[in-house]
């Protein structure tokens, strides 16, 4: 059996980065950029009114001076002539400011009678001039490769002028649920059958990650009916199984595993939930057989499927961070096993579900953070600073 961190370490080993393709800005939200974004341009390129108002020399700018007017620009336009001293120009936000000008005179402030206007007795001292490049200069790196991509990130590339972007291709997946016990949702189980549940958890998780999924049918305890479900997986970057991964007369995934010559890399971590869990290679694919407990395959999926996919992905924003919280409950000396205890983080106090069999899912749904406890870690205290992940 080898370490959570070795097993994290030899996972990631398996994976290469994915190629990547081009796709429309407005069909890139959430993907990941494959290049450095790199503006070909200031913003905004040129100096510009930021209200509406009067453009004007600021030493002009004085309560009760009468200014004439001689021109008037919105914005998507132009003002041809220079302004002189005593003289303004109508202005609307967004429009350049005309040459001669370096402040505007909110409309606010001014009262127009023809082609003049009398500045008021209190005048707001402000510009109210966006600079040229104020927001970001040509040349400058605005988003680096491997930016999983907001709608704000979006916006900023669509003002840099980028139709198409680089995108790193999204890992395929096929997810197999293994077990003569199962039905999927929608079907009359019989009274000892139950629903696959943790399949579609695994499948949301997988879409959030970025990658593309499918539920393949159900594979029954059976060496043939594991083979032809693989086969139906073939071709993915990635194919996961859920249960049958222990050592018991009805788990067949490391014995199938082995007859389609899957390279392993590690079988059994010392881990809670988890344990049975394997991981390998054949050709291009990665083969995880996760274990069949619903909160283990997706506490395991969290911590282990991850940071694959973000390998994949060539980002790191798929990596599980560690942060520290206050506990609000004792907990007792851990046993040897990395243990990932369900936790509620709330206004930044841990309190850790008393229910922690990996069988729970109701204990899961309720639960935001991943309390982390050492081997053999001793006793912990109420009040204790404790690491923890978000759980996604
Ligand atoms: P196994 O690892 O196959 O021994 O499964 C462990 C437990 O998880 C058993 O109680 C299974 O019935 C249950 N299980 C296995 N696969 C799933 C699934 N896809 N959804 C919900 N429960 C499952
Ligand atoms: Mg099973």
């Amino acid at each position: 059996m080898i370490s959570f961190e070795q097993a994290l370490s030899k996972i990631l080993y398996l994976a290469d980065k994915i190629d990547f393709e081009e796709v429309k800005l407005e069909e890139s939200y959430s993907r990941v950029l494959a290049h450095d974004a790199i503006s070909s341009r200031d913003q905004p390129p040129f100096d510009a009114s930021a209200m509406d108002g009067y453009a004007l020399n600021k030493i002009d700018k004085l309560p009760s001076k009468k200014l004439s007017v001689i021109g008037k620009v919105a914005a998507g336009n132009s003002f041809d002539g220079t302004v002189g001293k005593g003289q303004a120009v109508r202005v609307f936000t967004g429009a350049p400011m005309p040459k001669g000008t370096n402040s505007v005179l909110i409309q606010e402030d001014a009262e127009e009678l023809e082609n003049f206007i009398t500045i008021n007795q209190i005048v707001e001292k402000k510009d109210f001039v966006r600079k040229k490049g104020c927001d970001y200069k040509s040349g400058e790196i605005l988003l680096q490769k491997g930016k999983i991509l907001t709608s704000f990130d979006i916006a900023l590339l669509a003002s840099m002028n980028f139709p198409l972007l680089k995108v790193m291709k999204q890992p395929r997946v096929s997810i197999i649920s293994t077990g003569d016990e199962l039905v999927f949702p929608g079907n009359l189980p019989d009274s000892n059958q139950i629903v696959a549940s943790n399949t579609y958890g695994l499948k949301a998780l997988l879409t959030k990650w970025g990658a593309t999924s499918h539920i393949l049918p159900i594979a029954r305890d059976n060496i043939s009916s594991l083979e032809k479900a693989i086969d139906l997986a073939i071709p993915a970057d990635l194919v996961i199984t859920i249960g049958g991964a222990s050592v018991g007369d009805h788990d067949y995934v490391n014995k199938v595993f082995n007859k389609i010559n899957v390279k392993h890399s590690f079988y059994k971590v010392a881990m809670r939930p988890g344990k049975p869990i394997l991981a390998g290679k054949n050709n291009n694919t990665i083969f995880v057989g996760l274990p069949g407990n619903p909160v283990s395959a997706l506490v395991c999926a969290q911590l282990l499927l991850k940071p694959l996919i973000g390998k994949m992905l060539g980002t790191s924003e798929l990596n599980n961070i560690e942060k520290k919280a206050s506990l609000q409950n004792d907990l007792p000396k851990n046993g040897g096993r990395k243990h990932f205890m369900r936790a509620f983080f709330n206004n930044g106090y841990l309190e850790v579900s008393q229910k922690q069999d990996s069988s729970l899912l109701n204990v899961l749904q309720k639960a935001n953070a991943l309390v982390i406890r050492k081997p053999n870690e001793p006793p912990a205290k109420k009040g204790d600073l404790i690491s923890y992940l978000d759980l996604d």
